[in-house]
């Protein structure tokens, strides 16, 4: 059986605005919703319609991405110290920005979503509450912007994209994660075929897919540089899990390890360019114009 069969002859004419190609193939992927991919970039795309039956993060979910998020945060202060400006876009409420400020950062958020954004209020933490676009932030002021698990669900990326470059200063960094589109698709079949449903469950494409191919020209399109995409580690115990049997969590539990084993061993035969995380970290800068401060 072949999948991407399940909408016969789907060829969708609509401009990428990623690689601006016309042609998209249309198939069933996740959730069995439609999902359409760009012909010559490979960027996933899903319609606006279908994205109304998805919740926004529930807060267990949130709690489960701690130990990933003091990681992530190490990883920042590996390249950049406190005490600095650091914003998180899409920051709910607040765990992330928390943490930050409890070493040293000096921190702010922007949430689209009103209870998130008064239950981060209500931890004395500064947040715009409205979409990045009509975010009234003082440009060229941030250190550091985080994005996590946002990318994907951005209407327009690149100009959101190009929003956080001009709230950066020059040289201010970019971390993000979002999931690996492609893997997520090719985790709903893999389910499909071997009648795992909880192993298809875990499979979720938001409005965007990025591999990391389109995840790093995505980026480098939005006036980035220096962008490093790597594999990242799965956030431990995800809520969602709430939803299967005993049996069908831990099955669920022994493939994502499995997975984990499988994508490390790729990533290294590969030396680097095969990444096939679940998910996917991203690094980059904005280029500084001083004199001497491009080198790497
Ligand atoms: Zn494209």
């Amino acid at each position: 059986m072949n999948d991407d069969a399940e909408i016969p002859g789907s060829i969708i004419r609509a401009a990428c605005w990623l690689c601006g190609a016309e042609d998209r193939d249309a198939f069933l992927g996740p959730r069995a919703r439609r999902l359409e991919r760009c012909r010559r970039c490979g960027l996933l795309f899903r319609s606006v319609g279908d994205l109304c039956g998805d919740s926004s993060i529930e807060p267990d979910v949130v709690s489960a991405r701690l130990p990933l998020h003091r990681a992530l945060l190490r990883e920042i202060e590996a390249q950049s110290r406190p005490p600095g400006r650091l914003l998180d876009v899409g920051c709910g409420a607040g765990d992330f920005l928390v943490l930050a400020r409890d070493r040293g950062w000096e921190v702010e958020g922007v949430e689209s979503g009103g209870r998130a954004a008064d239950r981060a209020r209500a931890r004395g933490l500064k947040i715009v509450h409205g979409a990045l676009g009509e975010a009234r932030l003082p440009e060229r002021s941030f250190d550091v912007v985080t994005l996590w698990e946002v990318l994907d669900w951005m209407e327009t990326p690149l100009s959101d994209l190009g929003k956080i470059a001009r709230l950066l200063k020059g040289g201010g960094a970019l971390f993000l994660r979002v999931r690996n589109g492609p893997v997520h698709v090719a985790l709903w079949k893999l389910g499909r075929r071997l009648s795992l449903k909880a192993l298809g469950d875990l499979a979720v494409v938001h409005r965007h897919g990025f591999s990391a191919r389109t995840l790093r020209r995505t980026l480098e399109r939005a006036g980035f540089e220096r962008v490093r995409v790597s594999n990242s580690r799965l956030a431990p115990g995800a809520a969602y899990y709430r939803r299967l049997s005993r049996a069908s969590r831990t099955a669920a539990e022994l493939a994502r390890l499995g997975w984990t084993v499988l994508t490390g061993a790729l990533r290294v035969l590969s030396a680097g360019r095969i990444l096939a995380g679940a998910s996917l970290v991203a690094r980059c800068r904005k280029p500084d114009p001083r004199p001497g401060r491009d080198a790497p």
